[in-house]
């Protein structure tokens, strides 16, 4: 599944040991394989040959330039949800016409970028959206193609903050309410109104719900056909999960095999946008170990790193595999593996068995290549840890890792604070 495996009990990623990486950077850092990415990407594209999607990575998963324009390289389009993200695509070398776009809040300078830049289209996910949309691109003298982000009421099966497609959520267009701007797009003068969307959650370890999804955007395709409305694309959004425990979920084939036929019927152009999927398994985050503590009751491995730089935990109560860099054969303790932040609820993983690691070793927190330094922050005033990436023999610092001056780069004190 990925290129992080044990040579004489030393932790490499693809040819070089991770030790070897932690001497030349420091602790902590996001370390990700080059191959891991184009094999995850490879198995969708694959998975799902037989509608031939267009693949927009969630870049909101991971931005790094180096980890998106390795995708880029492999024919992949980007998924963006902001301005910056935009701008970051396009100085990844993302092609704008494999750009697809949705946010609930897009601004005017937002929208006015993406129309100059000439992006795929927008997933649009309001009428009041729409408007502005139409009005801007009026300004522009310039014609905005448009998905429209169906919500379709269906529970992912996932954790509660990260299921969008029920109408509790705040994404996405009811049912209804689509159809009636479909039926009167005539009224946007500058809008190509030609896509539907979904995107209905991420982490979904079946294909149970997807295809709930899609059989409510079959039935709505049909009354569309019945009325005469033609539409172009399906973006069915991402949301595929990760395995962060191996085997729990079912792998993309499964899933293509369950959707395909679906798709077929529904019978539009295909785009997707998988963001976890991709990267989660092609990263993990090394951090130091600085200090072993014992209170009488627990025990608790005290690390370098910390919920600043992988708030998964801290946030979701998320699982991590965390393995010792170097293994050994000595006895396992049970720990909680813990950051320096000032928060109880500061943890990498809790109860786990790993051997009584002396100050100064390292351990690999698995499958964290997705919302893992994209959700990190300064947090206790901590620099943003290095990102690496290992390509076969070879590694690169991809981000430098933070220094003080960013950490006050633009704080001024007013002359009036004597
Ligand atoms: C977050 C998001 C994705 C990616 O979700 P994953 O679970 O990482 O695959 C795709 N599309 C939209 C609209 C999103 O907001």
């Amino acid at each position: 599944m990925h290129h992080f495996h044990y040579k004489n009990q030393e932790l490499f990623c693809e040819g070089i040991s991770v030790a070897e990486i932690a001497r030349k950077v420091g602790t902590p850092f996001y370390l990700y394989s080059h191959q891991t990415l184009i094999d995850h990407f490879r198995k969708i594209k694959t998975a799902f040959a037989p509608v031939d999607p267009l693949i927009c990575f969630a870049m909101k998963a991971n931005g790094n330039l180096a980890v998106m324009r390795t995708l880029i390289r492999e024919g992949a389009g980007v998924d963006i949800v902001s301005g910056g993200e935009l701008r970051k695509a396009l100085k990844a070398g993302a092609d704008p016409q494999k750009i697809c776009y949705a946010s609930v809040g897009k601004t005017e300078s937002e929208i006015t970028l993406a129309l100059k830049s000439n992006i795929l289209f927008f997933n649009v996910e309001s009428i009041a959206e729409l408007c502005e949309i139409n009005r801007i691109a009026k300004k522009l003298n310039k014609k905005a193609r448009v998905a429209l982000r169906l919500n379709p009421d269906v529970n992912a099966v996932t954790h509660a903050a990260i299921t969008t497609g029920t109408l509790k959520n705040k994404f996405g267009i009811d049912l209804a309410t689509a159809k009636n701007i479909l039926l009167s797009r005539d009224r946007y003068s500058n809008l190509v109104i030609n896509g539907l969307h979904i995107h209905i959650g991420s982490q979904i370890t079946t294909s149970a719900p997807f295809l709930r999804a899609l059989k409510k955007v079959l039935i709505f395709k049909r009354s569309l056909d019945a009325k005469g409305i033609k539409v172009e694309y399906l973006d069915i959004g991402g949301g595929m999960a990760a395995d962060y425990v191996e085997g729990t979920a079912q792998p993309a084939d499964k899933i293509a095999k369950a959707l395909v036929p679906l798709l077929k019927k529904i019978g539009l152009k295909v785009i997707m946008e998988p963001g976890r999927f991709i990267v989660a398994n092609a990263g993990v985050f090394v951090t130091k170990v600085l200090y072993l503590k014992d209170n009488g009751v627990k025990k608790f491995l005290i690390v370098d790193g910390a919920m600043n730089d992988l708030i998964r935990p801290s946030l979701y109560d998320s699982f991590h595999e965390i393995l010792p860099v170097s293994r050994s054969a000595s006895k396992k303790i049970t720990v909680d593996v813990v950051g320096p932040v000032c928060e109880s609820g500061d943890y990498l993983g809790k109860d786990r068995k790993l051997p009584a690691l002396a100050p100064g070793s390292l351990i690999a927190v698995l499958t964290t290549g997705a919302y893992g330094y994209a959700m990190s922050s300064n947090y206790n005033a901590r620099c943003r840890s290095a990102e690496v990436m290992v390509s076969k023999n070879k590694f690169s610092v991809v981000k430098d890792r933070e220094a003080f001056v960013d950490l006050v780069r633009g704080e001024h004190i007013p002359g009036f604070i004597k």
